[in-house]
């Protein structure tokens, strides 16, 4: 006899079919699979499967070596040793989502801090702002990582973001960014100290350095994330991100390797809050890299133009869509705009008709903004256009059609033809900064 299936509970998630050594499991049509004569009734993928679909032939108990424990034992059998949590932040019981090999660990959650020409990348502290909840859940430390030339006026910032420790390699081979010495000096730190969690910003730098990093470490990467957490039952990280062409929000486990690296666009985690004079332990290593080691070599240096839009940056935004009709009707928007001090964005669809360029379109294939305020003109609300902008602080939505999926995400909606509502809006603003009525 066999492990029993039953088909009714399987999802179909191949949890079994990862973690049988004898490949006696399969998925057929979505549908775990026996091969009962393969199947040795170890209980290995009993022991994983999330739904309880798999369960043993009666009387036969599952046997594990001591290390392949299912997570919620291992966690019941640590506590004791665990260290006290502190009064002040209440830890939940420390477990490693993954059976580790011996002498691996694999704990705590990493923030690389990205650092370049004097400057910090404020995705950097959003994200430390992220780990410290994922930190908290896992029961664990919080780390910055940081790698470059000069950067010891950054650390006291990651203490004031919330890490509890930062790894630094200061090196001046690290003073320009560079793919290879960069994911060189950050993965001899994963393999020295074994991060279970590794977060970067979906920045250009990110997305450049962290899949070397994970090939390096033959583990998987989820880039552009919107959301993160732990699964409470097997402490993974829940990396979620829009899928197929963002029509779904697909959540992402990293299962069987380590660390799990995920990159997160700029804004779309809240900035927490920096607590001067906050303090931690620093970690110094070596860069083991010489600069005749390292084929590319930076000859200049050209900032970019000063009048490039950082719609990222904005704190009003005003968002245009087809809804506007044709070009001449920019005006509305841009009086509006002109108004409110605000920065003209839109959709796709206002990129393709030529109304907007495209370093102003929001959304999946464009820029994640999070102003304080987005004033979303003639635009549905598709999926694409709301992963860039649903964090926005107060959204304020014109559209004339009552079922839009904008009014889904508005704070406020105004059901309406925009050729009346935008210049009634406009001039009573105009109105009230006037008279200093607006706050
Ligand atoms: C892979 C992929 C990636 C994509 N990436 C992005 C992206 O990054 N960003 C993005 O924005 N889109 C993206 N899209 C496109 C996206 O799916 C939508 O097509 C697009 O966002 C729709 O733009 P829109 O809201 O301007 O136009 P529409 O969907 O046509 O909406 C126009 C709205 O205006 C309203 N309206 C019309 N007349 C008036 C009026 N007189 N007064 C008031 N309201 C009026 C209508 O009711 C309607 O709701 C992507 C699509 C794909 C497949």
């Amino acid at each position: 006899m066999a492990v029993i299936v039953d088909a009714a509970r399987c999802i179909g998630c191949g949890a079994c079919v990862v973690e049988c050594p004898l490949e006696a499991m399969d998925l057929v049509d979505g549908i775990a699979q026996v091969d009962p004569a393969k199947c040795d009734h170890r209980g290995k993928c009993v022991a994983v499967c999330p739904t309880d679909a798999l369960s043993l032939p009666e009387g036969v108990q599952i046997k594990l070596a001591t290390d392949e424990q299912p997570a919620d034992k291992r966690s019941k059998e640590k506590q004791p040793a665990e260290k006290p949590a502190e009064p002040s932040r209440p830890k939940a019981a420390k477990v490693a989502s993954a059976p580790a090999k011996p002498g691996e660990v694999w704990s705590g959650v990493w923030v690389v801090i990205e650092y370049n020409r004097g400057e910090v990348a404020p995705v950097s502290w959003e994200l430390l702002g992220e780990g410290r909840k994922l930190a908290d859940d896992l029961g664990c430390d919080l780390a910055g990582v940081l790698v470059g030339h000069e950067v010891e006026d950054v650390i006291p910032e990651a203490f004031a973001y919330g890490a509890e420790k930062v790894f630094v390699i200061d090196d001046p081979v690290l003073k320009d960014y560079r793919t290879e010495p960069y994911a060189e000096a950050i993965t001899n730190l994963v393999r020295k100290y074994q991060p279970e969690i590794m977060l970067m910003g979906a920045t250009a730098m990110g997305r450049d350095v962290f899949p070397v990093v994970a090939t390096k470490m033959k583990t998987g990467l989820t880039a552009d994330c919107t959301v993160l957490g732990i699964d409470p039952d097997t402490k993974l990280l829940l990396q979620t991100r829009p899928a197929f062409g963002g029509n779904i929000m697909a959540t992402i486990l990293c299962r069987k390797n380590r660390p799990q690296m995920a990159t997160v666009r700029p804004r779309v985690m809240a900035m927490p809050e920096r607590v001067e004079g906050r303090t931690g332990e620093i970690i110094r290593e070596e860069l083991n890299i010489q600069e005749s080691d390292v084929p590319k070599k930076v000859v200049d240096f050209i900032k970019g133009d000063a009048k490039s839009i950082f719609l990222d940056k904005a704190e009003i935004l005003v968002g245009v869509g087809l809804g506007l009709g044709s070009k001449k009707n920019m005006v509305l928007a841009e009086e509006l705009a002109e108004v409110l001090g605000a920065t003209l964005a839109g959709t796709r669809g206002a990129v393709e008709a030529g109304w907007i360029t495209h370093d102003r379109q929001v959304g999946q294939t464009g820029v994640t903004v999070r102003p304080k305020v987005y004033i979303a003109i003639g635009i549905s609300g598709a999926i694409q256009h709301l992963v860039g902008m649903e964090t926005s602080d107060y959204i304020i939505a014109i559209n004339n059609d009552p079922e839009a999926p904008i009014f889904r995400v508005a704070d406020y909606g105004i059901v309406g033809d925009l050729n009346q509502v935008v210049p009634a809006l406009t001039a009573e603003f105009k109105k009230r900064l006037q008279y200093g009525l607006a706050k």
